[in-house]
């Protein structure tokens, strides 16, 4: 039977009435309105173990200032972990001390001019600390982000992942993300040497819905290798933020590890 357009037309317009007649509202602002902001203030926190000079703490207002209004999405969903940590907490640094510390540590970078939303930007030309970042375009990030890449390296060698996929880092479109300021990765596979082939998150990666991430027993090696090094880089503090799979969907394939200069929160699911 054919449906008559007259009562197709009336049929959509119907919910097209409804929703119009209340106050429009973006899904950002729902989201605001359940679950807050990202920040109450742009005040600057407890960061580091030495108490915070003016310079270094107008750095930090300037960093939040950016961030604070957007929605906190990591209560949207369940059993994720967000523990304080004042001591690891990184101070936001002035773009030439942050590239004397990239030399320092030996991360290879090129340093890269006018990149949206990035301050300063480096595109990384080489394995760090014995850790290749394999990816499809030029990995241009943040110098906060990449300082913390030694570390990060560290603690995938300990579990001997020598490459890791990069699926995307800056995403200068991506609204309220830590994306758009070059700050985060998304990381889809990792290489150990003690296997022939890499791990994919998307079908290596066992997912626990009833279980903290980092409490979670896992069957394969492949997986406990991945949810082991996503836990040791929220323990050791390397990014303020790990979160796996078990996230949500949009998370499926892929690590999200971003790095959030001057909030002393680590957050993992
Ligand atoms: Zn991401």
């Amino acid at each position: 039977m054919k449906t008559r357009p007259a009562i197709l037309l009336a049929a959509l317009l119907v919910p097209a009435l409804a929703i119009g007649s209340i106050k429009p509202v973006t899904m950002f602002e729902k989201i605001i309105s359940v679950h807050g902001t990202y920040l109450e203030s742009t005040e600057p926190m407890q960061c580091g173990t030495s108490p915070i000079g003016p310079e270094a703490a107008a750095r930090i207002t300037s960093w939040f200032e950016r961030v604070a209004v957007w929605p906190n999405f990591r209560h949207m969903y369940p059993m994720g972990t967000w523990e304080i940590d004042a001591a690891a907490c990184s101070v936001p640094r002035t773009p030439a001390q942050c590239l004397a510390d990239l030399d320092a540590a030996g991360v290879p970078y090129e340093p890269v001019d006018h990149v949206k939303n990035l301050i300063a930007p480096v595109k990384i030309t080489g394995p760090v600390g014995g850790v290749l970042l394999v990816a499809s375009k030029d990995v241009i990030i943040e110098c906060e982000l990449a300082s913390h890449l030694p570390a990060m390296a560290a603690v995938l060698k300990a579990r001997e992942i020598t490459q890791i996929g990069i699926l995307s880092s800056h995403r200068p479109q991506a609204e309220c993300s830590f994306h758009a300021m070059g700050l985060a990765l998304d990381v889809n596979w990792m290489k150990a040497t003690h296997w022939q082939r890499a791990m994919w998150l998307k079908s290596d990666f066992e997912k626990t819905p009833e279980l903290l991430t980092c409490e979670a027993k896992h069957e394969t090696g492949m997986s406990r290798t991945l949810v082991g090094a996503a836990c040791d880089l929220w323990k050791k503090r390397v990014f303020n933020t790990v979160i796996t799979p078990n996230y949500n969907e949009g998370h499926a394939n892929h690590f999200h590890f971003d790095v959030r200069p001057g909030d002393n929160r680590f957050f993992v699911r």
